[in-house]
């Protein structure tokens, strides 16, 4: 994913490692970052600071939309970013849908404090290929947030023009979808790829960064297009006792993620 570049982690022991029906499926616990899960090779969380990608990933379009009821997420099997949605007394329905049923297992029993997302009783759990699940639902959604690994593997298809043209038409009127959206650091064509696409297609686009040490360049990106809203300021405010919940996203740092560095600005301009 990342040629010329590695990022080392300390590993104080193999907890599990099997090959699913879709990946290869590795839990380590590091010495100094808490339990990392990783996919076909490619971090995906520790435990150190997974809540940085979990909560921009859901607070950012959640709080972009004026009443979130019905959310789907695609991806996402550790449970973490279904964690953050369920903060938000306003939603009434979660449905979730994940290709490997293997991750949503490992996580119960490993990562326990981002699985117990899985225990709200809104959440509806989907088995399957979020590409295909996404074609059968149309108006029906008012956030989309992605959650999903990288575009090899499974995962390649959320990638896509037409997985994108199939976010769109399952939206309702004002919805908002957030993509996993890369690092444009260390992926420039893809990240510019999705923003091409969400511009083409949605009236309102916008890209976020997130801060995460032990993503390899150390950020991540959210693709973000709306039907409606506006996505760069919050238009919901939140309770103090939500506030107190979180390690990562306010209302300031909402907006503060949508500043890019001038290259990044650049790149997305010429889109
Ligand atoms: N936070 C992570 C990151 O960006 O590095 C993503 C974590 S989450 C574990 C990614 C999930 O997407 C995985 O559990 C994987 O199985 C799931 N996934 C990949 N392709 C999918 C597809 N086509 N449909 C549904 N889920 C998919």
């Amino acid at each position: 994913m990342w040629p010329g570049i590695a990022l080392s982690l300390e590993i104080e022991e193999v907890l599990y490692s099997n090959k699913s029906k879709f990946q290869q499926i590795d839990l380590y616990q590091t010495r100094n970052h808490g339990k990392m899960l990783v996919l076909d090779g490619i971090i995906q969380l520790t435990q150190s600071d997974e809540f940085a990608y979990q909560e921009m990933l859901a607070h950012v379009p959640l709080f972009a939309h004026p009443n979130p009821e019905n959310v789907l997420v695609i991806g996402g099997g550790d449970g973490g970013v279904l964690r953050e949605i369920a903060r938000h007394a306003c939603v009434k329905t979660i449905d979730f849908c994940e290709i490997d049923e293997e991750v949503i297992k490992v996580s119960k029993e490993f990562l326990p404090d981002m699985a117990c997302g899985f225990d709200d009783p809104r959440v509806r759990v989907h088995i399957g290929d979020g590409n295909a699940y996404l074609r059968e639902q149309k108006n029906k959604y008012d956030v989309i947030i992605v959650d999903s690994s990288d575009p090899i593997g499974p995962g390649e298809a959320l990638f896509e023009r037409p997985f994108y043209e199939n976010l769109k038409a399952a939206l309702r009127q004002n919805g908002i979808i957030a993509t996993q959206g890369e690092s444009f650091f260390m992926h420039k064509e893809c990240v510019a790829n999705l923003v091409k696409i969400t511009k083409e297609l949605f009236e309102v686009q916008a890209y976020s960064y997130i801060l995460v040490p032990t993503y390899p360049g150390g950020n991540i990106g959210i693709c973000l297009g709306s039907l409606g809203p506006q996505l760069k300021t919050p238009c919901r405010t939140m309770s103090d006792a939500i506030q107190k919940q979180l390690n990562y996203y306010t209302p300031k740092i909402h907006e503060a993620s949508f500043v890019l560095p001038y290259f990044a600005q650049k790149m997305f301009e010429t889109l």
